[in-house]
């Protein structure tokens, strides 16, 4: 019988391939067989599990959905069904892999220079190197086009000022992709670690996305060679395009999520007796939670894959994208909400992974646009009216 056999409800897996569905199994049994077994340690503890780069990267995870310099090359079924696999194992997992592919190797991609490409995808690809992307600072989340981190010519150098943060990988990268103002308007550069003036430090106290390293970045007066700018990448809208890219990933991502805390409330409700001694799956109104879970995910799946066929044919858009990021994190936490009251007392312990989930789940409806922001970014789509002021 197959470990997951409830979310393949409407025959789901009858509209993949066969490379498809094999890049899925390759990422299932990563997850099932080095994940499951230290996340809830590395969670506790607040740790990134750094053993698992390598094995992604030979797996082909980084960038998977791009072309040459050593990239898989992969369909953005197959890069979704990944980002799928791995957030079933944590949120966390997934960040680091949307960071690295969508955030730091797509720009170097789309806006880098071929010297760029060729120092920089190889080494990312193959894990030899770690990337961040920093857009965020502390005064502006929602609205990143207010920045006040600066890039001015001086001579042979840009110098960056100013400071980023809620960083993901911040602390590991060898490199940031770092958005700054300039005087002809918003650009991106590539900071390398040791830099002087160029400083990191790890955010603790999370109570979420604890297995992920989250940092600021500080410039002070930091020079960079000018080659280090990303030639291609003009205003903010290059940096949205990066966003685009990692928003993709999150709505399939997600779903991995869901589906591991439906998983664990169906198998535990069908075990766990109560009045009568008859199992707690035979009262109505936990099947209503398990049939309102399984329907969620099923549409959610059949969204993703829909969006994942027009980003292969480069029809997909950004406010698509938002609206498969938005529905789909909010019925990921539904379900770990769901899930979380079906087991009891018992889905409070870490034992299960429900509370994990939910609790990276929160951060997930944060990042990568809020779900207010992709409410207007849908709002703005279907009236042409802009409501963000
Ligand atoms: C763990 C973690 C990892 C992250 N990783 C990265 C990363 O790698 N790189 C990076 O650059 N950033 C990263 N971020 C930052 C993230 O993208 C921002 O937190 C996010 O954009 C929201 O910004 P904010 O936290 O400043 O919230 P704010 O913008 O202050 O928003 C607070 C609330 O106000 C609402 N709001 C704001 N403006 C409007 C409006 N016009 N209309 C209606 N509601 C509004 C928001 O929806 C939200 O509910 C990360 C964040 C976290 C928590």
């Amino acid at each position: 019988m197959p470990r997951f056999p409830g979310v393949d409800y409407v025959q789901f897996d009858s509209l993949l391939s066969e490379q498809e569905l094999l890049v899925r199994q390759t990422a299932r049994q990563f997850v099932d067989e080095r994940v499951v077994p230290v996340i809830r340690e590395a969670y506790n503890q607040g740790e990134f599990p750094k053993q698992l780069i390598r094995d992604m990267a030979d797996l082909g995870f980084f960038g998977a959905n791009l072309e040459g310099y050593g990239c898989a090359g992969l369909n953005n079924i197959e890069y979704g069904l990944i980002m799928q696999e791995l957030e079933r194992g944590d949120s966390a997992l997934r960040s680091f892999v949307s960071v690295q592919g969508a955030l730091v190797m797509y720009p170097i991609y789309a806006y880098g220079s071929e010297e760029q490409k060729q120092i920089w995808l190889p080494k990312l690809q193959s894990g030899k190197a770690v990337g961040c992307f920093g857009l965020t600072e502390p005064g502006y989340g929602s609205n990143p086009s207010a920045m006040t981190a600066t890039a001015e010519k001086h001579g042979g150098v840009w110098v960056l000022n100013g400071e980023k943060t809620w960083i993901t990988n911040g602390g590991l990268a060898d490199i940031a992709v770092v958005w700054a103002r300039t005087p002809d308007g918003i650009r991106a550069f590539l900071v390398e670690r040791g830099t002087q003036g160029f400083s990191t430090s790890d955010i603790h106290g999370k109570l979420s996305m604890r297995a992920s390293v989250t940092s600021s970045l500080h410039f002070s007066n930091c020079e960079i060679p000018l080659d280090n700018q990303l030639p291609n990448a003009k205003g903010l809208r290059a940096a949205l395009g990066c966003l685009t890219q990692a928003r993709y990933g999150i709505g399939w991502g997600v779903l991995g999520a869901a589906m591991d805390c439906y998983e664990t409330a169906r198998s535990y409700t069908l075990s766990r007796k109560q009045f009568d001694n008859r199992p707690i799956a035979s009262h109505q109104l936990v099947q209503e939670k398990l049939a309102w879970m399984i329907t969620e995910i099923t549409k959610g799946q059949l969204l993703a894959f829909h969006l994942g066929k027009l980003k292969d044919q480069d029809r997909a858009e950004p406010a698509h994208i938002s609206m498969l990021k938005r529905n789909n994190v909010a019925i990921a936490l539904e379900c770990a909400r769901f899930s979380r009251d079906l087991l009891g007392a018992n889905g409070i312990m870490d034992e299960y992974p429900i509370m994990r989930h939910m609790c990276n789940l929160e951060t997930v409806k944060t990042y990568e646009g809020t779900e207010h922001i992709h409410t207007l970014i849908i709002g703005e789509k279907i009236t042409g009216i802009s409501a963000y002021r």
